[in-house]
């Protein structure tokens, strides 16, 4: 009898001790908290689990007896806010709790990290800007910030132009640009400055810029040429509409868009120009901004915005960089052919394209008025021409500016001569 008995509850055990081992659920909840060091208003607490989500319940500075809870109602992952916003501005603790959604054995996560609190926008001066300027043309902006941003650039629209700043991050100096396709009316340049903790301060540029009129131009296409070039540019045969859209438009595209990445990519230092840049000899030929109209047979075939100017001069002359800086690109590129990209600092480019010869590489320095290549025709090119590009960020802008000494030291040197200038 008691052999038989001890035999049950052994069984009874062994049974209860499975039973609880299978449906126990094993697994803590995960459970994450926003990465960053300087938040403005609120954190989110990320939580999940294999089975379902209790209770997640966050308090700041250990303060476990003020803790504010939500029931995750069982779901498997769940986002809870958390409102720092009624603690003072400094360093807090936030620390967060969870457990699943098991009643009887419930098994619980915390997870606690600092943060500092900064509620308040940054400071920013704007000290100098340029007064008047020209919509496809330049300006320049000078910003102070009393303590170190992280994140300072100005907007045109959908345009970004970025700053260079002083060791101290207190100093920041742009030049930027009324894009060409960009109405006077909606032209408002905005200086953006960004903290660590996000909170923003906008400062609207008030240089006054004027309309212009850019030139309307007709060219009448060759069939001869379009069987030349996608030869060149396609290396295939081709004739016609189709052929020459391929190159104008499809290539067109995606080398204006290389163009842009390689801008953008150019860690660009300091201004490194020094005095007015040097316009290459020759015949203005088109000019920047002009609107073209293709005609092929008659029949209008394509429209496109010419981004340069075209000077003419002798066949195969000698091609010479504007000013001082780095060579960042030369290469073949699409309707191009061949052309050379130089960075002047400041975030501003030259471009030297159609060329029959590069004689330089990416990562040379080159001094103003060096010879850099010669003029050709190849790319998108009729006859021998260097097609002559100015860029700021990665806006194209109106090359002739910058060979006029006054407008230069006005426009430009001026601004950049105060954000050096330490008071
Ligand atoms: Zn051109």
């Amino acid at each position: 009898m008691n052999k038989t008995l001890l035999l049950i509850l052994s069984l009874a055990l062994v049974a209860g001790v499975a039973y609880f081992s299978l449906s126990r659920d094993w697994q803590t909840p995960t459970l994450e908290l926003t990465e960053a060091t300087h938040v403005n208003k609120s954190v989110v607490a990320t939580a999940s689990d294999n089975r379902g989500l209790g209770e997640v319940c966050y308090f700041f500075d250990g303060k476990v007896d003020n803790q504010t809870c939500a029931n995750a109602d069982s779901s498997l992952s769940y986002a809870l806010t958390v409102d720092l916003s009624k603690l003072a501005d400094g360093e807090h603790e936030v620390c967060v709790e969870v457990a699943d959604a098991n009643q009887a054995f419930p098994n619980r996560a915390k997870l606690c990290r600092s943060y500092v609190l900064d509620t308040v926008p940054p400071k920013a001066v704007l000290e100098s800007a340029t007064r008047y300027m020209k919509r496809g043309g330049g300006a320049a902006v000078f910003v102070s910030t009393p303590e170190r941003e992280t994140n300072i650039h100005l907007t045109v629209g959908e345009n970004q132009f970025r700053f260079i700043s002083n060791a101290e991050g207190t100093r920041h100096f742009a030049v930027f640009a009324h894009p060409h396709d960009v109405e006077v009316a909606d032209f408002k340049p905005m200086v953006v400055i960004e903290d660590l903790a996000g909170n923003t301060r906008r400062l609207l540029v008030g240089t006054v810029t004027r309309e212009r009129n850019f030139k309307l131009d007709t060219l009448n296409i060759p069939q001869s040429f379009i069987e030349k070039k996608s030869l060149e540019m396609l290396n295939k045969e081709g004739a016609g509409k189709e052929a020459f859209l391929e190159m104008n438009e499809t290539m067109r595209v995606s080398n204006r868009a290389k163009i842009k990445s390689v801008l953008s990519a150019s860690q660009s230092s300091e201004p490194l120009w020094d005095g007015v840049f040097y316009r290459n000899l020759g015949a203005p030929k088109a000019q920047f901004a002009e609107h073209r109209t293709y005609l092929l047979d008659g029949a209008e075939i394509d429209h496109q915005t010419h981004y340069g100017i075209d000077i003419a001069g002798l066949a195969k002359m000698p091609i010479k960089a504007a000013n001082a800086g780095v060579v960042i690109f030369a290469e073949y590129l699409g309707i191009y052919g061949n052309c050379v990209i130089i960075d002047h600092g400041g975030r501003v480019f030259t471009m030297y394209a159609h060329l029959s010869q590069m004689n330089t590489s990416p990562g040379l320095n080159v001094a103003r008025a060096e010879v850099i290549g010669r003029s050709g025709n190849t790319g998108m090119a009729g006859g021998d021409h260097l097609h002559y590009a100015t860029y700021i960020s990665g806006v194209p802008v109106e090359p002739s500016e910058w060979f006029d000494s006054a407008w230069l030291e006005t426009r430009i040197d001026d601004i950049y001569n105060d954000f050096k200038t330490e008071e």
